[in-house]
Parts: structure tokens; sequence; C-alpha cells
């Protein structure tokens, strides 16, 4: 494992992101999680050096926080690793929010009476200038950390990089968490917010670096093609997604949601020589290549301007459905948008296939038989 300094300590540059743990009865079943075999990924990870378990209050609606407690108290391994958790913020602005409770109950759901890695999860500029003018944020953060509750404060982000750079100058921060991969590298932060926060002195912690699983490209030959012409071989999609962030300077640890052991292994395995400057040549051609590949023409030229659904009799949302479809088709993987398929348009079974929408299209689409694509492509998933 190769570890970063932080402030004369070690941290591990794999980091055991504990949002999408396993679950007993299926994936809606998201409080119900399997401790058992978290206990032994945790187990596993400790052996290999990981020293970095990243939680939030929310995940898994609070049962992340609950397990990794009871997990770490009853296999003795408190003090062989760093708890890094957030203050969720969503109900920021309703009646009730209240940081301190928030903070006790996460203390005894942890079962510790210190959080090594503090942040404020999901800032957005406004939110934090709500936080620092209603809330006291500042001096409640700077509480903590006097009373030794907490040993360093930091803030997750999900805006734009004014906004990052706003949050940065306002407060001296410990470290930060921004999304970062070789396709996300010039959206929210970027590698510009990147190099701001080195230039000031504050570790960034880098979420999502295989974009929630879409860079792993399972059984995709294009991409195999791409990476054997840029001279790889042996090297998983996967491992060349982890290898281009580590590549990076000024980093305080790399998360990775993993809830298989074979993940965990593969990873392990990946962070043995992962540093900055570790990208070859090959490897950087090879990452040119799959942007070109991931961002080469929607499949269906849908523009989004929605004519079409002020003629559907049923409310399908026509262009949510190609959004969905053209995007899990960019990374080959129907599995990456099975969620979001889901939640915003399963409704396109309603389809009766009258026809209304055709007319309304300018981009001249047969709207009813490529929904049936886009259906039978997900149900197939
Ligand atoms: S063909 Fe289908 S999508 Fe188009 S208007 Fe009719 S019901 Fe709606
Ligand atoms: S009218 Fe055509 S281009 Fe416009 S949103 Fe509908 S399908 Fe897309």
């Amino acid at each position: 494992m190769q570890y970063n300094d932080f402030k004369g300590e070690k941290i591990s540059a794999l980091g055991f992101g504990l949002m999408r743990l396993p679950v007993i009865g299926g994936e809606e079943n998201q409080s119900d999680v399997d401790i058992e075999k978290v206990r032994e990924l945790v187990k596993y990870a400790v052996d290999a050096g990981v020293n970095y378990f990243d939680t939030a209050y929310v995940y898994h609606n609070g049962f992340s926080e609950i397990v990794l407690g009871q997990i770490l108290e009853e296999e003795g391994l408190r003090d062989k690793v760093n708890i890094a958790t957030k203050m969720f913020t969503l109900g920021v602005d309703r009646p009730g929010f209240s940081p301190q409770a928030m903070f006790d109950e996460q203390l005894e759901r942890l079962r510790t009476d210190c959080i090594d890695f503090y942040l404020i999860h999901g800032l957005q500029g406004t939110k934090w200038d709500l936080l620092r003018d209603k809330f006291d944020i500042v001096n409640h953060m700077n509480r903590l950390k006097a009373e030794g509750k907490v040993r360093y404060v930091g803030f997750s982000f999900h805006d734009n990089l004014p906004a990052f750079k706003h949050i940065i100058d306002e407060y001296d921060w410990d470290f930060c968490q921004i999304q970062f991969n070789y396709i996300d590298y010039r959206t929210q932060a970027g590698e510009e917010g990147l190099a701001y926060a080195r230039e000031k002195g504050v570790k960034v912690a880098i979420m999502e670096p295989i974009k929630g699983g879409s860079l792993v490209f399972p059984d995709n030959p294009d991409v195999d093609r791409i990476m054997a012409e840029a001279g790889l071989s042996g090297e998983t999609p996967a491992e060349l997604a982890f290898r281009y962030v580590a590549d990076q300077e000024g980093l305080l640890t790399i998360l990775s949601g993993m809830n298989a052991m074979s993940q965990l292994t593969e990873n392990i395995a990946t962070f043995e020589k992962a540093v900055p400057g570790c990208l070859t040549d090959a490897e950087k051609k090879a990452i040119e290549g799959l942007r070109a590949y991931i961002n080469r023409a929607d499949e269906i030229p849908c523009t989004t301007c929605r004519y079409c659904t002020r003629e559907c009799p049923n409310e399908i949302n026509i262009p949510a459905a190609f959004s969905v479809y053209n995007n899990s088709k960019r990374y080959g993987n129907p599995k990456s948008g099975l969620r979001n398929y889901n939640r915003s348009c399963a409704n396109i079974k309603d389809c009766v296939e009258c026809g209304s929408c055709i007319d309304a299209c300018p981009q001249k689409l047969n709207i009813p038989e490529l929904l049936k694509q886009v259906r039978e492509y997900f149900e197939n998933a």
C-alpha cells in the first residue's frame, strides 16, 4: 500500500468508501447492511494497510456509520484506522436542523469519542454562506476541534470552480473532497480546483475515481481495442482510471466504494504502485483514446427541446429516456444507467405507439420505435 503524508501522519492512498455496501434483500433495502460481509471486507482492508474509512450521516439511512462503529469496536480496530464522516446538509434550511445534535448522534453511532476527518457534506457556494451566517459553522467546527472531538475539518464539494475557490478561501480547511476522474477533470472543481487547493496547502480526497463504476467497462471490445492499440496489456480499465487519479500531486486519499472481495483485492494490488508521476506514455495514450470514445456523438440525436412531450397523452418523459440511454451507451454498460432509468422514465412502457410525438420532433426521430429500443436495452440489463 502506498501512503500520502498528511500533517506528519501516513494516510493510505486507497480509502474505503462506505456508501454502497452489500445489503440483504435487494438494492431497495438500503438499511439492511450485510454486516458480516462488511466485517470481512473491513478486516481484510485493514490487514492490507488501508487506514481511511469514509462514511456519512446519510449513507444507508445511517446504517453505514452504525455498522462501521460496531465492526471497529468488536474487532478492536478503532486505533488502526481514521474515520471520516460528514455532516448532512440537505436539511439545512428546514426547521430543527442542528449541527451539534447530529454530531453527537454520529459519535454514538460510530462508538467513538473523536472523529478523525469531519466533513461538511456536499457543499455548494450558497449552502456554505447559509451555514456560515445562520449556523455559525466556523465557530462550531473550531469548537469541536478545540474540544478534541474532531481532528481535521473539511468539506465535500459539488458545485463549480468559482464556488470551490470561494469556499476554500473562507476557512482554514485541513482537507476537502472532490469528484475527479479522467472524464470529470474539467467539471466542478476539476484539475484547476485541485491545483488551487494544492497551492493553499489543502489536501484533497478524491471521490468517484471510476465515475460510479462507469469507467470499469466490463466486456467491452471497443475499450479492449483502445487499450491494446495504446500498447497496454494485462491492465484493466479500472486500474487505468485509478492510476490516472493517483498520478496527481496533493492528494489525501482516493476513495473507492468497495462491496465485494474481488474489487478490494484488485484495488489493493493497484495501490501497491500507484503514485504521483506513475502514468506511462502508453497509459496517457489509452486515456486520450478512451476520452474520445466516451465523448463520441450520441446514438439518439435528441436535442432535448421537449416539443414531443407536449403531444404525448401518457406524459412519457421522452428526452429523459433518450438521455439515460445515450449516457449508458457511451460507457457500454446498461447497468450504469439502470437506476436513473427506473427512477425517471420507466413509464416508457406506457407508450401506445399513437405517433403523435413524431410530427412534433424537429429531428424527425421515430420516437415510438426508439423508445422500444431503449426499453429493450434496459430491461435486458
Ligand atoms: S407514440 Fe408513445 S411516446 Fe409518442 S405520443 Fe404516443 S404514447 Fe407518447
Ligand atoms: S422533440 Fe425530438 S429532439 Fe425534441 S426532445 Fe423530443 S425526441 Fe428529443
